[in-house]
């Protein structure tokens, strides 16, 4: 494309107005920064011009780079197009509005001059893709902001507000404009005031902060303290780590060398090829196929819940969160109380950590009513039910909210597992029904697995994907089967983690296997912290409806012994009392043992890689099968799904792409041979065969049906 589209150019009162215009948020495309460059030579070389402002079109600066380019060879990298505008002779003035981030914000480092709106947002996000700012973002911030601030944002990869950027000095001014014109006309006439004062304030030859930060004698250990443990587990935070500590002892071009050859390395870097994978899934999951290209699916604008339980009270919290007001309806006065008090802790907690203002949970509260009569509902654009998992309580439910609903609302269930078609019977509207399955707790947990009963319309379904969206949650489809997608393909993994435990793998050796992997806390820990009772009124109820359900006696023999984890003092493992840090208990060894020599089972060792794949590899299996059956549309959604539903490590990218990582043929042999050793359970997904005799991606499977 040719540059001159991409930066526009013009001259106002000896001021060259460099304008950057690649709609909708100006990424940095190939050409843009060629456009740029061109722009600040013809500056240079004009007579006539005594200053220079770069600005976006439209409402950003620039919100980064184009993601699709990583990996990719830049014919100009925003390194040289960063270095042309510090090293230019004429004073350069960067006016931002909405987003700087990333290479966006490099460039704004470059210039002599920031201005910035109120509304401007200044980060660099680039830690969540693996990488590190690339442009010389890890020279430049340390030197405007000093180090330790600079590292912070850099591993963080937060964004700051146009008067936060201000306070710590990373813009010159904010001034108060509305719209492009309105902020050229005012860079203009900043511009035209500095224009004539050298020398020229160029961030990469500035000293003081450095100097500051580097005449404490606990300099660089201090740096290297203030980052978080959990950052430096990741390639791209230790090399964030280095580059920051280089802009302090180092000169610029140094600097900036090391850069280029870490952040090269880090685009290369499984940790990063799984990260920028894991943002394009769920961009992906949003999608859906049949969808009408210009449909434009009404917003939600006042929601209901019925059921204040657990999972009721939490998604009332998601919209109220999200500014949507929502009422909840409970069958009793006490129920609807014992949930309201829930969200009033719920708030008051978050208030007590500082993470929300008083004024913000009184506005949230405000949001919230409790009611008892359906009636009072019925004008609502959308309603969830959440109420106990029991088929007749949900067909009940169902029947009233025909009955009083206005037309085209909504009818949504939170069910883990039941056919929405069932629920869809009970009602004359069944299009208008809908799974919305939020996962505990709900105001935290960032997937909402729409599911798709074989009468679901797609109105309804993209309606519900905007829902979730609007909440702030990842959305995925789900075809209607048992226990759906995400728990579906969970479950065999929780499975084998239980019977492992029969045949000599221990609780501890598991969760070290599985925080090694790279999840925050191991299973066992984390069934101490939900209780170990949640899932055994399921086991009862699946042992009582199948003869051939494979009881997990170890869990129940737990619970019957009153170990429910936490709450109790003891589960998995054994608490002090007031203290969370979980105990090994040797009286969880002899329940293990007993199981064992019961079922005649004799116990052995097993290895680390073992442990995991034998987890790993039983959600795969299942997970193509569930492809296979057609209840999903791709093998990247099952990924959007672990990685929001179940915290799966996103350096690793999800449960597909790290099956690829491993490979489909090596996977589909394991799962053969432990279909022959443990029976009809492992039986290989005939989706898994086709790939591993035919090669290509599980993470790139289509659903072989439309999913319902
Ligand atoms: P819960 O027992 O905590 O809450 C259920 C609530 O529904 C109770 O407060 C009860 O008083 C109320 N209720 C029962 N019948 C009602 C009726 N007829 N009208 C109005 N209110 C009624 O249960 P939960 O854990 O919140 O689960 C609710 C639903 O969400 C279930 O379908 C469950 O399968 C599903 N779910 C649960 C989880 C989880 O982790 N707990 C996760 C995802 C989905």
């Amino acid at each position: 494309m040719d540059q001159r589209e991409f930066a526009r150019y013009e001259v106002v009162d000896g001021v060259a107005v460099i304008t950057l215009d690649n709609p909708p948020v100006n990424a940095l495309a190939p050409g843009m920064r060629e456009g740029l460059m061109a722009g600040v030579e013809r500056a240079a070389a004009d007579a006539a011009v005594t200053a220079i402002v770069v600005m976006g079109a439209g409402a950003h600066f620039v919100a980064g780079a184009d993601v699709r380019q990583f990996g990719k060879v830049r014919p100009v990298s925003t390194r040289a197009s960063a270095a042309a505008l510090e090293a230019c002779a004429k004073p350069v003035t960067a006016a931002i509005d909405g987003y700087a981030l990333g290479g966006g914000l490099e460039h704004a480092l470059a210039c002599h001059y920031r201005i910035a709106t109120a509304r401007a947002r200044l980060g660099v996000p680039e830690i969540k893709l693996g990488l590190i700012p690339g442009g010389g973002g890890t020279q430049r911030l340390p030197r405007l902001v000093g180090p330790e601030l600079a590292l912070d944002l850099i591993l963080s990869g937060r964004q700051l507000t146009a008067a936060q950027g201000l306070a710590l000095g990373l813009v010159d001014t904010v001034v108060d404009a509305d719209g492009y014109e309105a902020l050229r006309a005012q860079a203009i006439a900043y511009a035209g005031q500095v224009a004539a004062v050298r020398p020229l304030p160029r961030v990469g030859e500035r000293t003081d902060r450095i100097a500051a930060a580097t005449s404490d004698p606990a300099f660089p250990a201090s740096l290297r303290k203030a980052a978080p443990a959990k950052s430096l587990k990741l390639l791209a935070g230790r090399h964030a780590l280095a580059c920051v500590e280089a802009a302090a002892t180092a000169t610029l071009d140094e600097g900036i060398a090391l850069e280029q050859a870490l952040f090269n390395e880090l685009e290369n870097s499984d940790e990063s090829r799984a990260l920028r994978y894991a943002f394009s899934a769920e961009r992906e999951a949003a999608k859906l196929p049949g969808a009408p290209v210009d449909a434009r699916p009404d917003p939600v604008r006042s929601a209901a819940v019925i059921g204040a339980g657990t999972m009721g009270s939490g998604i009332a919290i998601a919209f109220a969160d999200s500014g949507v007001p929502v009422r909840v309806l409970e069958s009793s006065a006490e129920a609807l109380e014992r949930g309201l008090q829930r969200i009033r802790d719920t708030y008051a907690t978050r208030v007590k950590r500082g993470s929300l203002s008083q004024p913000a949970m009184d506005e949230c509260l405000g949001r919230i009513r409790g009611v008892m009569q359906y009636e009072d509902i019925a004008d609502c654009d959308a309603v969830i039910e959440a109420v106990f998992e029991r088929v007749d309580i949900k067909q009940e439910v169902f029947a009233r909210l025909d009955q009083v609903m206005k037309p085209g609302a909504l009818l949504l269930t939170n069910s883990s597992a039941i056919d929405i078609d069932v629920m869809a019977a009970a009602t004359g509207r069944p299009g208008d029904v809908a799974g919305a399955h939020f996962f505990a707790p709900a105001n935290v947990m960032k997937l909402c697995e729409v599911v798709r009963g074989p009468r679901t319309s797609m109105d309804t379904l993209m309606r519900t994907m905007k829902m979730g969206r609007d909440m702030g949650k990842t959305c995925a489809v789900a075809g209607s089967c048992d226990g759906f997608v995400a728990n579906r393909s969970r479950t065999p993994m929780m499975t084998e983690l239980m019977l492992m435990l029969e045949e000599g793998a221990r609780p501890e050796q598991i969760d070290r296997v599985m925080v090694a992997f790279g999840y925050p806390m191991g299973p066992f820990a984390v069934n101490d912290i939900s209780g170990l009772d949640v899932s055994y009124e399921g086991r009862k109820r699946r042992a009582a409806a199948n003869p051939d359900y494979r009881k997990l006696h170890v869990p129940d023999r737990l619970v019957d012994m009153g170990r429910k984890g936490q709450k109790t003092g003891a589960g998995w493992y054994r608490y002090e009392r007031g203290d969370r840090t979980p105990h090994v208990d040797p009286a969880v060894e002899d329940i293990i043992g007993t199981v064992a020599r019961e079922l005649g089972i004799t116990q052995r060792s097993f290895s680390d890689e073992e442990i995991l794949q034998r987890q790993l590899f039983a959600s795969v299996n299942e997970a193509c099968r569930i492809l296979e059956e057609g209840k999903a549309y791709r093998g990247s959604d099952v990924d959007a799904m672990w990685l929001h539903g179940f915290g799966f490590p996103r350096h690793r990218g999800g449960l597909m792409f790290w099956a690829d990582s491993v490979g489909a043929a090596t996977i589909y042999r394991q799962v053969s041979q432990w279909h022959e050793a443990y029976g009809p359970r492992w039986k290989p997904s005939a989706l898994l065969a086709k790939v591993a005799a035919e090669g290509g991606q599980l993470r790139e499977l289509r659903g072989q049906a439309e999913p319902a």
